[in-house]
């Protein structure tokens, strides 16, 4: 949607006039990756006739769908993806574009209360998951900007500096993890902001264009022969002997088996999966075209940056042009991520003051799903596979995941994971919405606060 005049003026009369001129004038709510990749550039199959029969349907054409189709066709099933919008309008064209071994628990929790030997497969198989889609993205040729850029985590306070170098080290001693800390008078060298009190770079992490990524994915899943029904949301998926019936708003589909990845958009109706996820709004700014030189001055080396606050706030150069992206306040209710727009800006400007008087191109907010035990989960629930509950992380472990639960469905080894866990957890009386994403988010505030005030 183009930000018109008139909502410009409708700003204006709610006393916002000195935030106007924050906006471009293409400013549009809408997905930067789409200028590259919009979800409706491709030429889907846009229905299929009659009751369909398959040996897999897949409900979802997000991340982990598409990969998850895309292996299942090559192993020679007959696969069709459900999506109840177009494929690719989720979060897997909606996200930042950062590839990490990011879980909102550390290697130290995890040893402390699962057990260190469980605390080291997590960890090994998150950078698998990092490797596995540089090698999936070169192996399928994607052009998608994959980058090896490195990741800058700057402390919000220097207990949290000290939490981060200690955690790092953790890692480094025993998966080998390598890290670099950058002192809070060296900062400029990674970020023109004087708002942190040092870092540490992750030198082998990397970013991707996510548009460019799920479209390739699209393409090589076609050339598969994938088939793709679009604008047929999964009403109820019931067992009918050996195989299952999905009733979708467009027809019902018979297949042998079925994957759930609808993560963040998981609808209430898959009740046992929406009870165990948390959706949450992300929100994210991009912004007009910058001298190449401002965004070296203020990124000087254009890795992805976060810092150590649960409700990060998050950084990056656009790989394909000359904007910065700034994403944050995650866990607002906001349905719409213009209302948004002058609070992104002042935390953006408050962190790279360099970028005061800059305007902003596109805003957008797509969804993402926690879990109770902050763990994603994949695995078989009545019959039905799913993987889901990424916790802001989905791009590699998406794909990952939905390869390892190709290979299961294939029969073909390499189908375990660390996160296929016997308990996924819910909580009474929980339905999948309701105010527990801004509760949680009261809750990591509190914890971050905690962390700043040291140990
Ligand atoms: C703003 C934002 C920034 C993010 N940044 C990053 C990042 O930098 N790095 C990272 O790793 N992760 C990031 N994430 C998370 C990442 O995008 C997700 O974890 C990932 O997209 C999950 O992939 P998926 O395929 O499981 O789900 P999605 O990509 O969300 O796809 C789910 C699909 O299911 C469909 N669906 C829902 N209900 C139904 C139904 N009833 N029937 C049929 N289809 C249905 C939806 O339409 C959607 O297309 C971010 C997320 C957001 C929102």
């Amino acid at each position: 949607m183009l930000f018109s005049n008139s909502a410009i003026a409708q700003l204006n009369h709610h006393g916002r006039s000195n935030l106007v001129s924050i906006f471009a004038p293409d400013y549009r709510e809408e997905p930067y990756w789409w200028m590259a990749a919009p979800p409706s550039g491709e030429d889907v199959t846009a229905s299929v006739p009659g009751p369909v029969k398959a040996d897999v349907a897949i409900v979802g054409g997000g991340i982990t769908g598409l990969t998850a189709a895309l292996f299942l066709a090559r192993g020679g099933a007959d696969v069709i993806v459900v999506d109840s919008g177009e494929i690719g309008g989720g979060a897997a064209r909606m996200n930042a574009g950062f590839l990490g071994r990011t879980l909102k628990r550390s290697i130290g929790w995890l040893d402390k209360h699962v057990g260190s030997e469980y605390a080291v497969r997590v960890y090994r198989e998150l950078d698998e998951a990092l490797k596995g889609i540089e090698s999936l993205v070169n192996s399928e040729q994607i052009e998608c900007h994959r980058r090896t850029c490195g990741r800058l985590i700057s402390a919000n306070s220097e207990p949290h500096l000290r939490h981060l170098i200690k955690d790092m080290e953790e890692m480094k001693h025993r998966l080998g993890f390598d890290y670099e800390v950058v002192s809070k008078s060296d900062l400029h060298s990674e970020l023109a902001s004087d708002c942190y009190f040092g870092g540490v770079v992750v030198p082998d992490l990397g970013s991707i264009h996510p548009g460019l990524y799920h479209s390739g994915l699209l393409k090589r899943g076609k050339e598969a022969g994938v088939r793709f029904l679009e604008r047929a949301a999964v009403l109820t998926i019931d067992s009918n002997g050996g195989r299952k019936s999905v009733r979708t708003e467009r027809g019902e589909i018979s297949a042998t088996q079925v994957i759930v990845a609808t993560n963040g958009y998981t609808p209430r109706n898959l009740k046992w999966f929406a009870r165990r996820l948390v959706p949450f709004r992300g929100f994210i700014t991009a912004t007009e075209i910058l001298p190449s030189e401002l965004i070296d001055k203020v990124l000087p080396k254009r890795r992805t940056y976060l810092d150590t606050k649960m409700g990060i706030d998050f950084i990056r150069s656009a790989p394909d042009s000359e904007r910065i992206l700034f994403g944050g306040l995650t866990g607002r209710l906001n349905s719409t991520s213009t209302s948004l727009v002058p609070a992104l800006y002042r935390r953006m400007t408050r962190i790279m003051p360099d970028l005061e008087g800059v305007k902003i191109s596109r805003s957008w907010t797509g969804f993402c799903a926690g879990t109770f035990d902050f763990m994603p989960h994949m695995g078989i629930h009545d019959g039905i596979h799913y993987a889901l509950g990424y916790n802001f992380a989905g791009v590699p472990l998406g794909t990952h995941f939905g390869r390892k639960l190709a290979s299961r469905i294939l029969g073909k080894g390499g189908g375990s994971s660390a996160f296929d866990i016997e308990k996924f957890p819910t909580l009474p009386l929980f339905n999948g919405t309701g105010l527990v994403a801004p509760l949680a988010m009261q809750y990591f505030n509190l914890h971050d606060r905690w962390i700043t005030k040291g140990k």
